[in-house]
């Protein structure tokens, strides 16, 4: 890695959302960081994007701390540091780096749709013309050679100088661009490894030519290492965009992913335990991480391994600690049945249960409403599929009903005696019998067992409701 003090980056956009792929770039970063303690800078990109920047920014912050990769330094922001990009296009254009062009858009146009190679044709490379307003900068790229890429994950990556045009480093307003501005402040900050997504590789030659005329036309600092990490996709092979896909690791937050399951599954993406195996927490990949194991290829962001992950996270966490995630959870997302319900004796006693079933947390509410929601009721196709469609389903509520009131103690294992021995009367197994009990007394066919459930709703709620689905049973027949 050579003997450079490590200082990496996140320099996220600020978009009104946080990608799960820059989640995952900025787990690289911070682990990559903390394996060689070093530096994570946050850096946030927001010569753009001028609205809400405030806001933007503490989302920002909210979703690397959620993630877990909390950053050293900063933020800094861009849009700050305009002072930084003049003087920087300063010194190039003193080096003879940079030419004035002012070529409409129009007029470039013109000249060069019918040339082979798209972009800018050089018009105002010889004409001298000084800078000023309504006159771009741009750089004087090489007409031969090529500008190789170091790329630690995928190699060296040659871009011949022939195909790069001559690229704006400043607009005709004076506003530097991007890419100017991200080599001034890594090459500011001292970066020492660039790790950033795939998309960027096109424009990283630009970085180099800039960064190498900045040498010479300024102070000699060392390029930094690239590593491009592998696009995120869908099961159609296609970039995960916010258009089609998830991608906000906010509605991750909000659906109940645990932020550990979500890293863990993020840092797969396009890397992978060396000892094989696919759980692992953040303190194996600060110990583990190396860049040169990086992927290449594409990875798929299969949501519906996430939540396997989640629900397997979600296990093995202590009841205590599930209960307080979901109250966490519930209250930060003003959940309908609200955060109180997750405590006391009833829930208690129904928790391990539901820690079993649920793979998110915003599973948790629908398996439990009918001990705590305020008003009970069937879902109609439940009840329409186990009561009303099943002809005995009268007799076995009205017998169910009768051997509940007898039973000597309000325990799982009793009622479940109970309800056997309705269906052995009617030469059913447990699991039919249980169908239109179940939706009288849960409102569901699917959810938590069903004793442990009754247990927990008591006698007098069970039997009341029981008596309900009878009624409701007589009125449809
Ligand atoms: N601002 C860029 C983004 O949001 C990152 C650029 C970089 O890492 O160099 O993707």
């Amino acid at each position: 890695m050579g003997d450079r003090p490590v200082r990496v980056r996140i320099a996220p956009s600020p978009t009104g959302y946080f990608h799960v792929g820059t989640a995952r770039t900025a787990l690289y970063n911070w682990a990559f960081a903390r394996q060689h303690g070093g530096k994570f800078v946050l850096r946030i990109e927001d010569t753009d994007a001028a609205r809400n920047k405030e806001e933007s920014v503490s989302g920002i912050e909210a979703a690397l701390r959620w993630i877990g990769a909390v950053w050293d330094e900063g933020p800094y922001r861009q849009s700050e540091r305009g002072g930084l990009y003049a003087s920087t296009l300063d010194s190039l254009w003193e080096a003879g780096a940079l030419y004035a062009c002012d070529c409409s858009r129009e007029a470039v146009l013109a000249r060069t749709k019918r040339n082979p190679t798209p972009g800018y044709d050089g018009y105002c490379r010889r004409r001298g013309l000084e800078r000023g307003p309504g006159r771009a900068l741009r750089f004087a790229v090489p007409d031969d050679g090529v500008t190789v890429v170091h790329d630690l994950v995928r190699g060296e990556v040659e871009f011949a100088n022939s195909t790069i045009e001559d690229f704006v480093v400043a607009r005709s307003s004076g506003e530097a661009l991007f890419v100017l501005a991200v080599v001034a402040d890594d090459r500011d900050m001292a970066i020492s490894h660039v790790i950033r997504a795939e998309e960027h590789l096109p424009t990283t030659p630009k970085a180099v030519l800039l960064w190498e005329a900045l040498n010479e036309a300024a102070q000699e600092v060392p390029l930094p290492y690239f590593a491009h990490l592998p696009v995120l996709v869908n099961e159609r092979r296609q970039k995960i965009s916010k258009r089609r896909d998830r991608v906000a690791l906010e509605d991750f937050e909000a659906l109940g992913y645990l932020p550990e399951a979500m890293a863990n599954y993020l840092c797969l993406l396009g890397w992978s335990p060396p000892a094989g195996g696919e759980f692992f927490g953040l303190d194996d990949l600060v110990r583990d991480f190396r860049l040169e194991d990086v992927n290449s290829s594409p990875a798929f962001f299969d949501q519906v391994k996430l939540t396997h992950f989640n629900s397997v996270y979600m296990r093995e966490l202590p009841v205590a600690e599930f209960t307080r995630r979901v109250t966490e959870w519930a209250r930060e997302t003003e959940d309908r049945l609200g955060a109180a319900c997750y405590s006391g004796e009833r829930w208690e006693k129904l928790a391990p249960l539901v820690q079993e079933r649920a793979r998110i947390l915003s599973e948790v509410p629908g398996l439990v409403e009918f001990l705590f929601a305020p008003g009970f009721s069937m879902e109609a196709a439940s009840f329409e599929k186990a009561i009303a469609r099943d002809g005995l389903a009268p007799a076995i509520l009205r017998e169910t009903a009768a051997g509940f009131a007898a039973v000597s103690s309000w325990r799982a294992e009793e009622l479940r005696a109970a309800l056997e021995r309705v269906g052995e009367r009617h030469g059913r197994r447990l699991g039919k019998t249980q169908a239109p009990v179940r939706v009288a007394t849960l409102g569901r066919s699917v959810g938590l067992p069903l004793f442990e459930s009754l247990e927990a709703l008591g006698r007098h709620e069970t039997l009341e409701r029981i008596e309900a689905a009878l009624t409701a049973c007589g009125r449809e027949g």
